[in-house]
């Protein structure tokens, strides 16, 4: 289920990363739908990067 072809945010998930430090609002990388942790890679620099994690919370809209 990987698409490499294409890149676009448009079925990117759309969750922001809720903690209130400087990252706060990031957007997670992961595919919109997906199972478990968001994810979100932050950084500049490889050397500078860091993935943040963080638990779904169960929305009921
Ligand atoms: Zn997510």
């Amino acid at each position: 289920m990987t698409q490499q072809s294409g890149y676009g945010d448009a079925h990117l998930c759309t969750a922001e990363f809720p903690g209130d430090d400087l990252h706060a609002g990031q957007l997670c990388d992961l595919e919109v739908g997906h199972e478990g942790d968001h994810v979100a890679v932050v950084g500049l620099a490889a050397a500078f990067r860091r993935r943040l994690t963080w638990t779904a919370e169960e929305t009921t809209s």
